[in-house]
């Protein structure tokens, strides 16, 4: 098996050499909460940029991809805003999908569990399927049984441990997201620039924290790369007692992003 995805690996993947060249966004602030608390902290978002900044040569010309259908036909007649002026572009353009549906892995539970451990995976497991439910409506989502092959991959574990740049260690958080660029040959022989977000998220929340911080984890890996100051939206900095749904303004937010340009997705030959 492991020499099955090794093999797909080196046929489809061509990893720049950006392989250390990781942009991350922090979501929450304080690792292992036990409870919801009504908000937690201050705003947590900590960029980490990509140096030495990779250098291609030939980036394709930033421009826009044909909106999801669904966002195509969304319309917020109440015009409840958004939350655009949030929104992180990177250095290659807005993160946003041009292939669907985006494939999603998501981490098994290991063999031979005890009955508790396997509850909690289970329960796990759930939350992150409830968080692809929530959004799969908007933009559509498919799981995948190999890691290798997917846009997004949710991990189940704590985020790797950070050290600040004087080599002190960083605080230890419960989730974590993170995106790097490869370019693909695809099966219309045209080579792309491609992104693909690992998701870490700790086994040992309370699954309501799981659930709520898997749904606002999602919306970054979809695009939206910052918070929103309103507490009623999914992407909103930091906890709340009772999570919102996907709102219309993470949905207005998401379609201007998606209406955005960008090179991730576009031939670079
Ligand atoms: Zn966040």
């Amino acid at each position: 098996m492991l020499a099955f995805i090794h093999q797909l690996w080196l046929r489809h993947c061509r990893w720049l050499a950006l392989g250390g060249l990781v942009v991350l966004l922090v979501v929450f602030m304080e690792g292992a909460p036990r409870s919801l608390p009504g908000v937690s902290g201050q705003p947590a978002l900590a960029i980490s940029l990509p140096s030495p900044r990779p250098s291609l040569a030939s980036l394709p010309t930033p421009r826009p991809h044909p909106l999801p259908s669904f966002l195509a036909q969304w319309h917020d007649p109440q015009a409840r805003g958004d939350y655009f002026d949030q929104i992180q572009p990177s250095e290659w353009g807005y993160l946003v999908w041009s292939q669907f549906p985006v494939s999603v892995y998501i981490d098994p539970p290991p063999p031979d569990l005890g009955r508790f451990a396997a509850a909690q995976a289970a329960t796990w497991q759930q939350a992150i399927a409830q968080a692809i439910a929530a959004w799969h409506p908007y933009i559509p989502l498919s799981v995948v049984e190999t890691a290798a092959v997917a846009d997004i991959r949710i991990w189940r574990s704590a985020p790797p441990i950070q050290r600040h740049p004087d080599g002190s260690l960083a605080r230890i958080r419960a989730a974590e997201t993170r995106y790097n660029l490869y370019t693909q040959r695809q099966a219309d022989g045209r080579t792309r620039l491609r992104h693909r977000f690992d998701i870490y998220l700790s086994p040992n929340q309370p699954a309501a924290y799981t659930q709520a911080t898997a749904r606002h984890e999602l919306g970054h890996a979809l695009g939206i790369w910052g918070h929103s100051p309103d507490p009623g939206d999914v992407l909103y900095y930091a906890q709340v007692r009772q999570p919102p749904r996907i709102s219309p303004r993470d949905l207005n937010t998401l379609k201007r992003i998606y209406e955005q340009p960008t090179c991730l997705g576009w031939p670079i030959d």
